[in-house]
């Protein structure tokens, strides 16, 4: 079975680690190199990225992950975690950071103040006919992407708050905390055969 990795510095991980064993993973929490070494894909959850990024830092993550990242890791990011795959940011805190990997430009809590959560039903047609009912918590948006960027799911508007690059997947909203297991699944498969 899978061996996956939820990124274990700050936010909400034991909500990922949950939804993935239930999914049949063995999955360890991953604070080290050597743990990162030891996992065929990593969650990196919903929290605060900059925090998250200043952790990883402290942590001598930064470069293992971005070399994961190059060397194709499977990864999968939830609002926090999809600002730090994110290429380029908006409004991050002064000297904030990415790991990137994803050609987009993403907003960090792009909401505002006035709606600062909210919830809605999203069509995700790569997951299928029935919506996905989705949290958002402080949530970025994704404002400009790439040509190889495949934009999987958007607001009422348009906006695009869902992505898909190669072997990154990322959402601005937290599947892991409504019970929805299909944005998992869809990482898992993604992982590489053993
Ligand atoms: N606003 C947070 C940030 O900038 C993300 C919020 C979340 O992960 N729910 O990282």
């Amino acid at each position: 079975r899978p061996h996956v990795g939820v990124l274990a510095l700050q936010g909400d991980v034991r909500e990922h680690a949950r939804v993935l064993s239930e999914l049949g993973a063995e999955v360890s929490l991953v604070r080290r190199p050597v743990e990162l070494a030891a996992v065929d894909g990593l969650v990196i959850p919903g929290g605060e990225s900059s925090v998250i990024d200043k952790l990883s830092r402290a942590f001598g993550m930064r470069e293992p992950i971005q070399d994961a990242i190059a060397a194709g890791m499977p990864m999968y990011g939830t609002c926090a975690g999809m600002i730090l795959l994110a290429d380029r940011i908006i409004d991050g805190i002064e000297g904030q950071q990415t790991f990137g990997g994803l050609d987009v430009t993403v907003r960090r809590n792009a909401f505002g103040s006035q709606v600062d959560s909210f919830e809605t039903d999203l069509d995700v047609p790569v997951l299928g006919t029935s919506p996905v009912h989705a949290v958002f918590i402080r949530a970025p948006l994704v404002e400009d992407a790439g040509a190889d960027v495949e934009p999987i799911a958007r607001l009422d508007d348009g906006r695009v708050v869902a992505v898909r690059q190669g072997p990154l997947l990322a959402t601005a909203f937290h599947p892991e905390v409504t019970g929805e297991h299909r944005f998992h699944r869809l990482f898992l498969e993604s992982l590489p055969r053993a």
